[in-house]
């Protein structure tokens, strides 16, 4: 007889991207030498300044409970940063910071949804927020993109979706994994269909300072009345490449935040005491690394378009705006035989990149769009460079 476990945890699948990573380590622990674009993982290390902070902190004995919600000294910091970087001002009491942005929205969304709600998520989406609302008992209400539409929802494939059972919404400008960025008048147009539809929107804004022309514009500007039924999600692993140290946090209604710190308080307590002192110089030290990162992932975005370009069967009709992945379509390959097995999906296309060219790289089914992968280029420009010949080699080798 099979184990019984809790119905809904029973249900969930592990993370794809988790589990791209995870396969090419284990492949790594096994002599091969693999290259990953597959985590959308910054491969800097942490910049000094804030690994000095956690040293620091660590003489300080600063190795107890926090309050559950975190530090005064970082909620002043995440307020003093969210202010700075887009003029959105909030209170103390309205910020709840978590060990990530995966908590952080996981969080949110079983605070706010329920049974018998559905909460729409626009696709092609980040892998997680499907199994999060499904774990709340809510379920997600997928919205596909269209491609020649860049990826951005438009208000009547929204009004499209809407019933008596809708909640919520869940936007991520920019996206990952397509890396489209909504612009303000976009955001208008959706924030009209939101406001009439009485909907709760959660705003991730986890690659909010990663954008390749100006700023990400923020939905609760363009729509300040929308913060009352609004709530940002963030988180510093992109941002500061802390990834590893687990800190993210959540901003909105009063109501809610206290109440997502009740879950906290039950479910996991403070992020960790050492990593909310370094974000804290993270946040509020000086952001010139920021800058250097996103000059380095201009440069690998110019070469990994023009490489994804060129390898047969990939289509990318738009280079990112913002974030640090490619979402190529690979319907051209599709059908094509390899070891006796017809590749389907882009997930099976990943599955042999893997194995043949050993390049980790993630299937785009659960990111909802299975005839494309996605392809993260935090990685060195070399290290691109080696994949992207590895995998034009294979593909050369398959006869295209
Ligand atoms: N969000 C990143 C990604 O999409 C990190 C892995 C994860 O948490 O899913 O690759």
């Amino acid at each position: 007889m099979g184990l019984k476990l809790n119905r809904r945890v029973a249900a969930i699948k592990p993370s794809a991207t988790m589990a791209a990573e995870a396969r090419a380590t284990q492949m790594r622990e096994q002599g091969v030498d693999v290259i990953s674009l597959a985590a959308g993982e910054p491969d800097f290390d942490t910049p000094e300044r804030i690994k000095n902070a956690a040293r620091k902190a660590l003489e300080a004995g600063l190795t107890k409970y926090t309050a559950t919600t975190g530090t005064r000294e970082l909620k002043e910091a995440i307020r003093f940063r969210l202010k700075a970087d887009t003029g959105l001002e909030y209170e103390l009491s309205e910020i709840v910071a978590s060990a990530g942005g995966k908590q952080a929205a996981s969080n949110v969304i079983n605070t706010l949804f329920d049974e018998g709600d559905e909460v729409i998520i626009p696709t092609p989406a980040w892998v997680s927020y499907a199994a999060m609302v499904e774990l709340s008992g809510a379920t997600p209400k997928f919205v596909p993109t269209r491609e020649e539409d860049g990826f951005i929802l438009t208000p009547n494939q929204l009004r499209s979706v809407l019933n008596s059972r809708s909640r919520g919404i869940i936007l991520n400008s920019p996206c990952n994994p397509t890396g489209a960025v909504y612009n303000e008048e976009q955001l208008r147009a959706l924030s009209q269909v939101i406001l009439e539809a009485g909907l709760w929107v959660i705003s991730d804004d986890v690659y909010s300072n990663m954008v390749y022309d100006g700023v990400a514009p923020h939905l609760f500007c363009v729509e300040p009345r929308l913060r009352e039924r609004g709530i940002i999600v963030n988180s510093l692993s992109k941002t500061y490449a802390m990834t590893g140290w687990r800190v993210g946090f959540a901003v909105g209604p009063r109501e809610v935040m206290s109440a997502v710190g009740r879950l906290q308080s039950q479910n996991s307590g403070n992020p960790n005491s050492i990593a909310q002192a370094a974000a804290v110089e993270a946040l509020t030290g000086p952001q010139d690394e920021v800058k250097l990162m996103m000059e380095e992932f201009r440069r690998r975005r110019a070469l990994v378009v023009e490489r994804v370009r060129a390898l047969p069967g990939f289509a990318l009709t738009h280079p990112p705006a913002g974030a640090f992945y490619v979402f190529p379509k690979v319907a051209k390959l599709l059908g094509a035989v390899w070891n006796n097995i017809t590749l389907n999906s882009g997930d099976q296309l990943a599955d042999m990149l893997l194995e043949r060219a050993h390049v980790a790289v993630v299937g785009g089914t659960d990111f909802g769009f299975p005839d494309h992968i996605r392809i993260s280029y935090a990685n060195s420009i070399p290290k691109l460079n080696a994949a992207f010949d590895r995998i034009e080699q294979v593909l050369r080798t398959l006869g295209f």
